[in-house]
């Protein structure tokens, strides 16, 4: 399979219905995200995202079941000392898929109603859940998968466990870990003549031994 990159996928061989025709679509692929979106989802990366996916037929006419996994490494802030980390992270989704030929230009996530509104959900009959809906055979899960992944990665990171963070005038200090005010000279040299270890020599008296 051919790596691209966007996350375009063609489910018109699901959509035929036609006998012998496929009953799932495979599909896997590097999607570079637009800055827009990513900006809409508050997400910076350090590189493609890498999905895969698979559609299958449930057996109904415009019903499908679509799971799949995104991931790919996100950059975030140390929350100590600010520093750029690199965090791998990876989503993964399953979703009911419904098709309305015409309906949505994109591919939309429609969330099922609050708990509070389900004496209205007899109106939309068996779809109770989230889904998504889509109206053309060529989907474009781009938007989603960026917005899924966003979703995954963790609220807070640090560059290393034991980061020691910034000091109160804004040195990192895992770089220059010994910024600190300088108070006196440490490690005073206290070599003197009494402590040679050849000071006792001094008392022999070499000449008269012979
Ligand atoms: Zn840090």
């Amino acid at each position: 399979m051919v790596p691209r990159s966007d996350a375009l996928v063609n489910l018109s061989s699901l959509l035929r219905h036609a006998p012998g025709s496929p009953s799932d679509v495979e599909a896997e692929g590097l999607l570079v995200p637009s800055a827009e979106e990513l900006a809409a989802d508050g997400l910076r990366v350090a590189g493609p995202l890498h999905w895969q996916l698979v559609v299958r037929s449930t057996g109904g006419d415009d019903d499908y079941l679509v799971d799949g996994t995104v991931s790919g490494t996100v950059v975030m802030e140390c929350r100590r000392c600010l520093e750029d980390v690199e965090v791998p992270v990876e989503a993964s989704f399953v979703y009911e898929m419904v098709y309305q030929a015409g309906k949505t230009p994109a591919l939309t996530l429609v969330e099922a109603p609050l708990p509070s509104d389900e004496q209205d959900v007899g109106a939309f009959g068996d779809v109770d859940e989230d889904h998504l809906l889509f109206g053309h055979p060529e989907v474009d899960f781009g938007p989603l998968l960026v917005q899924w992944l966003a979703i995954e990665q963790p609220l807070t990171v640090l560059c290393q466990p034991d980061c020691r963070g910034l000091s109160i005038d804004g040195v990192n200090l895992n770089e220059y870990p010994d910024h600190v005010p300088a108070e006196g000279v440490e490690g005073k040299d206290a070599k003197d003549s009494a402590s040679s270890p050849f000071a006792a020599l001094a008392d022999l008296d070499v000449e008269s031994s012979s």
